[in-house]
């Protein structure tokens, strides 16, 4: 006897999707191997890879030079895109645009967009909320809500060009998550996006900002591509001298010490060559005198090292406090005279909670 089941229909469409991949997370090889398999021609990888990284195609049919065959034979193996566009707000300050976007299992995470002269910069995020506790920063408040893949991190870029015009050249793996924790997805992104056949972004043009995955810097600096280490820029979320500083507000420093992240650093330049970049959220009496200033310059001699401080964003939970102004020109001008680089980073988008450590995964929330 067999039995009859009935799923309802939105269940079969759950039940369908979850099984089908995102063909915006397939990479150009896989790509031109799936094809293959399908009895295709490899250049039609090319074809394709190109519509949904380079010529920004909104769905399969916008694909008018491959058969209408093909197209219906790809809908039925992937869905055209796991992430939407929730809503978008525009900074009135500098045109800063802050976005909401919801991915096929409702998951939300926000993407950030700052305009400069001719080129814009997205700020994205790689998993909805964050594990990692910083106590300062909000999208770590709600916990981890899960990775999110390669082709869900490529298509913020892509919804936002979509939105304001064709000019991104600048990536920055800056808004919620912790890059190096979903380190595959990370790697797999970075293929797609810098495909000279899809939207070629420059590794030079790529920043990777992590609290101090020791494990996952020293794999970042063994990678090879095209004969050569990494050319992607490296952002070390510091915000302290010492472990016992740091420890107080980034839970993280109790698994990896200053010590062994430094050894990291230093590892990952020694191969690459790249300067890195240390990100120090300035706070009022926590990390702002002086003594601290003379620290972080003595722990950063010797490694190519530039210091970008950031005045700390309010976020209603945490109460941290920004120096005023001058005293965080002050604490650039000491690490000067100590010989270390520093820059204070200008704010955007204050006014929508889109600055550093402002972004969340809920809906129109204020910090
Ligand atoms: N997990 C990664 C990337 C996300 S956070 C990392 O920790 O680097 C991006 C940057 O914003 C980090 O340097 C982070 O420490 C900083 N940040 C977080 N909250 C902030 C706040 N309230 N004010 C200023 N910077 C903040």
């Amino acid at each position: 006897m067999t039995a009859t089941v009935f799923i309802m229909p939105c269940l079969r469409r759950k039940m369908s999707t979850e099984m089908m991949k995102d063909i915006y997370d397939l990479t150009k090889t896989e790509l031109g191997e799936r094809l293959t398999d399908m009895g295709e021609r490899p250049y039609r990888a090319k074809q394709i890879f190109s519509w949904l990284h380079e010529r920004g195609a909104s769905s399969f049919d916008d694909m008018t030079d491959i058969s209408k065959d093909l197209r219906k034979r790809l809908k039925e193996e992937f869905i055209f895109g796991g992430l939407f566009l929730d809503t978008v707000q525009i900074s009135k300050l500098d045109g800063t645009r802050k976005y909401l976007f919801a991915m096929e299992d409702k998951a939300l995470i926000e993407g950030v967009r700052m305009k400069y002269r001719d080129w814009s910069t997205a700020c994205i995020s790689s998993q909805a909320g964050c594990a990692m506790g910083c106590r300062f920063c909000a999208s770590t408040i709600s916990g981890l809500d899960r990775d999110m893949t390669a082709g869900e991190m490529a298509q913020e870029i892509y919804l936002m060009e979509r939105d304001a015009g064709n000019n991104i050249s600048n990536v920055v793996i800056m808004g919620s998550g912790e890059p190096l924790l979903n380190y595959d997805n990370l790697m797999r992104f970075i293929d797609i996006i810098t495909d000279p056949d899809g939207k070629g972004i420059s590794q030079r043009n790529i920043t990777v900002s992590t609290c101090g995955i020791v494990p996952g810097i020293r794999r970042l600096a063994e990678e090879n591509r095209n004969g050569g280490h990494l050319q992607i820029n490296l952002a070390i979320s510091l915000h302290a001298p010492n472990d016992e500083k740091r420890k107080k507000i980034m839970p993280v420093a109790e698994k990896y010490g200053m010590d062994e992240l430094m050894d990291a650093a230093r590892f990952y330049y020694e191969k690459t060559h790249r300067r890195l970049t240390f990100e120090y959220a300035l706070m009022a009496g926590e990390n702002d005198s002086e003594e601290d200033a003379r620290e972080l310059a003595g722990r950063l001699k010797g490694l190519n090292a530039l210091v970008n401080l950031i005045p700390v964003n309010p976020v209603r939970e945490s109460g941290f406090r920004r120096p005023e102004r001058e005293n965080c020109v002050s604490f650039k001008n000491k690490l000067e005279n100590f010989g270390i680089n520093g820059s204070i980073r200008r704010e955007l988008g204050s006014d929508i909670d889109g600055a550093c450590g402002q972004l969340r995964m809920r809906k129109g929330k204020k910090s």
